[in-house]
């Protein structure tokens, strides 16, 4: 999970220097989602019936919010990267809690119970917004359906009509605010050019490998 994240890191750094600032930059973190499934028990080992042992507590109960600052830093090294008038947004798709289904012995066929942190009875998960035109306080009720909306009103684009999320507006100030698109469009479909690879290019044994497989003939 650390290395996924380190190579989002690293990724993302290279592009930013190769490329330049884009228009909209988006970096998906998996390792904390990883992090809290597993090591929930030794992090709030109260919260647990089948407490695990003081030993692995205190070998082990620093990974989750270790993993929360090590992701924190990653963050702070790309906002040192972006203009300062860089609108972020920092959001998770779910919270997590502990496991009240949680048995230590289970293996990992029955996934439900092998991973001590969960999402079904969790706290919501989290949306930040930071940066010029975003007005202090709290928002209304928000879903993952309404990043995308937002986004793109603030981009300018107007969101489609058969997006279920809304523009959450309340979080910018009456300058912004008055600058997004009010109306939806229709769905549109873009053509994209599309050129498939040169069978030629590519590698003589992952060719049989796909053609055994049934992808390619
Ligand atoms: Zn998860």
């Amino acid at each position: 999970m650390a290395l996924q994240d380190h190579a989002s890191h690293v990724a993302t750094t290279v592009a930013l220097e190769e490329q330049g600032i884009p228009d909209l930059l988006m970096v998906y973190f998996s390792g904390v989602d990883a992090a809290e499934h597993q090591y929930w028990a030794y992090y709030q080992p109260d919260e647990f019936s089948q407490r695990p042992s003081a030993e692995d507590v205190a070998a082990l109960g620093h990974v989750v919010p270790g993993y929360y600052r090590y992701i924190d830093a990653i963050v702070g090294d790309l906002l040192k990267r972006l203009p300062k008038d860089a609108l972020v947004v920092v959001l998770s798709d779910h919270g997590q809690g502990p496991n009240p289904n949680y048995r230590p012995e289970v293996t990992i066929s029955e996934y439900g119970k092998w991973v001590s942190g969960t999402h079904g009875e969790a706290p919501p998960g989290i949306l930040l917004f930071s940066g010029p035109g975003v007005k202090p306080g709290r928002v209304g009720h928000t879903t993952v359906f309404d990043i995308a909306p937002t986004l793109l009103a603030l981009l300018g684009i107007p969101p489609t009509q058969d997006m279920p999320g809304r523009v959450v507006t309340e979080a910018f100030v009456p300058e912004v605010r008055e600058s997004l698109p009010t109306d939806r469009v229709a769905r549109t479909f873009m053509p994209m050019e599309f050129a498939p690879p040169t069978p030629a290019a590519a590698d003589p044994d992952l060719l049989e490998k796909l053609r055994s497989l049934g992808y390619i003939r």
